[in-house]
């Protein structure tokens, strides 16, 4: 049996002032007292109901919640078991707990035409190692959207073809009641006549087709400090997409990537290469040229050189992003054993090897007996 609705009970409009609710109640308990309609039993009831009615409508608060959820609010039926709340808790966060049970969540019960930021753009960058050793300036073109100079980014032909929407008075909401297992609710969604923007256009901007946003290719010069290595993020304020009903444009990113170079590795601020030596440059010692990101360095090789042998060349590394100073750049030795000999250089090399003498090895010998030991 469905219940009568309060105001309907009392006789009164649903703007009803609370002296009027006041009036309508006396004289309507007047009228349906029990002990003066003794011979009509239906007279109980309908006080009752009389009772009910003025109970909720006379309270600012419970009115407020009848208003808002029916029958189903105030009497707190339909949402005792949804957790036990207590009824002065109906009109606080109820309706973001409704948007979220009952579909509108995720937006969909908000209006859309309140500001909101610009996306953030994102751009990968690949550079060169000495790019971002030096630092470069460079010119990347960004494809992204914009408002539309011609309307402003309104969408609209002109500001007078913009009307208040009058489905939903520019609020861009939408209000349905819905029943569920919780009580009658009121639903609230994005308007359908204006999806939310608020307003109608009457006719739309020809340059941009009412979108009030167009599709651009901007050239944006962007500063890459020296140091910089992959992974690193440069934030170029707003230079990201156009925000809506104007919210702030948001921000570009440029995702730094740095190719790999045929003969540097890059470890922290510090760079690693690794430098052929022969075998006579190794065991005699020389002053070899080895290249640096920006030229070149005279470096000693001193005699009885390894294969492996780290050698530190200071101040040729990457600048460091933060602080001051440089790194280093690190140069491994490479002994590369000879290959297509001559018959002389084989002569040669027997005789070296029947030369001999103890002492030849010496600083491998530890490595030579270990060797062996292993099969020990
Ligand atoms: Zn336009
Ligand atoms: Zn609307």
């Amino acid at each position: 049996m469905s219940k009568r609705d309060y105001y309907e009970v009392l006789g009164v409009k649903k703007d009803a002032t609370p002296e009027e609710i006041k009036k309508a109640y006396r004289q309507l308990a007047r009228k349906l007292h029990p002990d003066v309609n003794k011979d009509d039993p239906k007279a109980e009831e309908k006080f009752k109901e009389t009772k009910e009615a003025y109970d909720i409508l006379s309270s600012q608060e419970k009115r407020a919640q009848y208003d808002r959820f029916g029958h189903a609010g105030p009497q707190g039926q339909g949402f005792g078991g949804f957790g036990g709340f207590e009824e002065a808790d109906f009109s606080g966060g109820f309706s973001d707990i409704f948007d979220m049970f009952f579909g509108g969540g995720g937006g969909g019960g908000r209006a859309t035409n309140r500001p909101r930021r610009g996306s953030d753009l994102r751009y990968d960058l690949a550079i060169t190692l000495k790019e971002a050793m030096t630092g470069k300036e460079v010119e990347v073109k960004i494809p992204r959207q914009e408002n539309c100079p011609t309307c402003d980014g309104s969408g609209a032909a002109s500001k007078s073809d913009i009307e208040t929407c009058t489905v939903c008075n520019g609020t861009g909401q939408e209000e349905t009641m819905q029943n569920t297992p919780f009580g009658r609710i009121v639903n609230r969604r994005v308007c359908s006549a204006c999806h939310g923007q608020g307003k109608k256009i009457k006719k739309v901007c020809q340059d941009c087709k009412g979108q009030g946003k167009i599709r651009k290719t901007k050239t944006i010069k962007i500063n890459i400090p020296a140091g910089v290595d992959t992974g690193a993020k440069i934030r170029v304020s707003g230079e990201g997409e156009p925000g809506e009903n104007g919210g702030p444009t948001g921000d570009l990113f440029i995702f730094i990537n740095v190719k790999p170079h045929e003969f540097f590795e890059r470890n922290g601020d510090d760079l690693y290469c690794e430098v052929p030596i022969t075998f006579a440059q190794a065991a005699l010692g020389d002053d070899i040229e080895v290249p640096t990101i920006d030229g070149k360095v005279r470096l000693k090789v001193p005699a009885g050189t390894q294969t492996g042998k780290l050698f530190r060349i200071k101040g040729k590394g990457a600048p460091r992003l933060r602080g001051y100073g440089t790194g280093d750049q690190f140069v491994k030795t490479v002994v590369v054993t000879p290959t297509n000999l001559t018959s002389k250089q084989k002569e040669l090399l027997k005789e070296f090897t029947e030369a001999g003498g103890d002492d030849t090895y010496s600083q491998s010998k530890s490595i030579f007996q270990r060797f062996k030991d292993a099969f020990k």
